[in-house]
């Protein structure tokens, strides 16, 4: 074999064709595989093998295999199926690989050649090999750019799709949405778990309210009530950064976190978070709490998650604070400013309902009129903030010697009216003695002074209607009725059906 073939008539001379060669922008070769396919070699490859791959041309007329030992691992795994197939099929041999260089980088080649069969049944290909990392680079380049005007475009649509549902609250009630937004920026981000901390005013506590997981994920709402702060010194100091200078918060690994972040380490671990990403919320320029995300598994994040998450946080913010107001606003038709009770207008509708559970259920409930005596003393003696001082305490006295399921409202000025439910008279009775005794033992201090009050009371049990159906009104005009009986037998006393009992 002697490819250069100078001695064949009409073929080139051997220097000018090592000339030519030299400048071609790739490496020429022809490529020899015997028919059994065990041996191959390089018959010609030009002499840039040396500069780009240093190896040595000599070197592959005698074996091929030190060309095939720099390509790329990944790259190499089906080079000799196709070149086995195009000696077989005779077809042009096409392939593409990165090739380590001399100094160690890979690049990436193509290669062309022609195969052409030899009478002993071997196989001789004719071809170059020549530099694409430039244009691999570039399509790299162009499929990232690709993918990332797809992303924005999707978080895009996510955003506005989320924001019409906010707007017009389109799953029912706010904490629909909310839950809706997780589950869409949990799957859009891929993330493990995506949730809402709310703060305690004084920022020394966190709540999980909203929190949602990928299929399989462990929920950890249930352990993330009212989680006291104090304890991590790292997180503090984040929240701060959120507070002060509106920062983000985000872990990459957990194992990376520094030495102060020890607690918040083992905290994460038990959770098996490995990265996280919060950006904090707020309404009406008071940091209410932050939205994050959750991976299970290490994540480098975007370099512009902040922004993407801000974004969802604004709309968070937007939407909660709206929320807050529409509370607010029924909140205050509902009930009294100066004790925070309930007023008449919430108590009327509410006693309707209490009457119609008891008439299906046969329910007891009881219900008291007290009246603060000689309330007006009170005001005229020591002035009208002393005497909202006493209707303050007042409230609290009640609230403390009544539960939860009870009702208590602020009926007039200085009357309230509770309503103690699943009580007997004689439960009522007792009840409302321990009231009128903390009242008359309390103490109240005005300009160095001290003074006691004492209340009057009427009351009244649902089981005393009988005949016809009761109403709240009628209710409420039997005990305002003994409750004038009260005062016109000296006040500090309480009338029921039992009739009249003082301390
Ligand atoms: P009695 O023992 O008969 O109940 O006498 P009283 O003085 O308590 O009764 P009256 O109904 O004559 O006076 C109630 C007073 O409560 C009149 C009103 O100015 C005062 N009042 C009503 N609402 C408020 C309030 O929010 N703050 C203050 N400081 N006073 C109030
Ligand atoms: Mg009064
Ligand atoms: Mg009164």
């Amino acid at each position: 074999m002697n490819p250069s073939g100078d001695d064949q008539p009409g073929a080139l001379p051997a220097l000018l064709f090592q000339k030519l060669a030299s400048g071609v922008p790739g490496v020429l070769f022809s490529y020899w595989l015997s028919a059994d396919q065990r041996t191959h070699y390089y018959p010609y490859v030009s002499a840039q093998v040396q500069t780009l791959f240093g190896v040595e041309p000599d070197q592959l007329r005698h074996n091929a295999d030190s060309m095939f030992e720099v390509i790329h691992p990944e790259d190499g795994t089906d080079i000799a199926d196709s070149i086995r197939h195009s000696a077989e099929t005779l077809q042009p041999w096409v392939y593409r690989a990165r090739l380590r260089m001399r100094n160690g980088e890979y690049q990436w080649y193509e290669a062309h050649s022609v195969p052409e069969r030899q009478p002993d049944g071997s196989t001789l290909w004719y071809g170059q090999f020549h530099n694409i990392h430039h244009y691999k680079e570039l399509e790299q380049h162009l499929r990232e750019s690709e993918a990332e005007f797809s992303f924005q475009a999707g978080f895009q649509k996510l955003v506005a799709r989320l924001s019409g549902e906010f707007i017009q609250l389109g799953f029912g009630s706010i904490d629909d949405c909310i839950d809706e937004l997780l589950r869409s920026i949990g799957f859009f981000f891929g993330v493990d778990r995506a949730y809402l901390y709310a703060f305690s005013d004084d920022h020394l506590s966190m709540t999980n309210t909203h929190e949602w997981c990928a299929p399989g994920v462990r929920s950890l709402i249930r352990g993330q009530q009212r989680v006291v702060i104090e304890g991590f010194q790292w997180w503090q100091q984040k929240i701060r950064l959120m507070h002060d200078q509106n920062q983000v918060v985000f872990i990459e690994d957990v194992d990376q976190l520094p030495l102060e972040a020890r607690l918040e380490k083992e905290v994460l671990a038990e959770m098996g978070v490995s990265s996280m990403f919060c950006v904090p919320i707020w309404i009406r320029g008071h940091l209410m709490g932050f939205f994050g995300v959750d991976s299970l598994s290490k994540r480098r994040w975007r370099r512009d998650m902040a922004d993407l998450l801000i974004i969802i946080s604004g709309l968070l913010s937007g939407a909660l604070e709206r929320n807050r107001l529409e509370e607010d606003l029924l909140n205050q038709s509902i009930r009294d400013p100066l004790t925070g009770l309930h007023n008449r207008r919430y108590l009327m509708p509410r006693l309707e309902e209490i009457l119609a559970v008891c008439n299906r259920h046969g329910d007891r409930f009881c219900l008291a009129m007290f009246d603060i005596d000689h309330f007006k003393r009170i005001n005229d003696n020591r002035g009208h903030l002393v005497g909202d001082q006493v209707l303050i305490r007042f409230t609290e006295l009640l609230l403390n010697h009544t539960r939860t399921t009870d009702v208590v409202a602020r009926f007039g000025g200085e009357e309230f009216l509770v309503v103690f439910t699943e009580v007997t008279e004689a439960d009522m009775e007792a009840l409302v003695m321990r009231i009128m005794a903390a009242v008359r033992a309390e103490e109240f201090v005005a300009d160095n002074d001290v003074f006691n009050i004492t209340v009057s009371v009427g009351a009244m049990c649902v089981s005393e209607m009988t005949g016809a159906p009761a109403t709240p009104e009628a209710l409420i005009a039997l005990a305002d009725h003994r409750l004038y009986q009260a005062k016109d037998s000296g006040r500090d006393c309480l009338v029921d059906a039992s009739g009249l009992s003082r301390l």
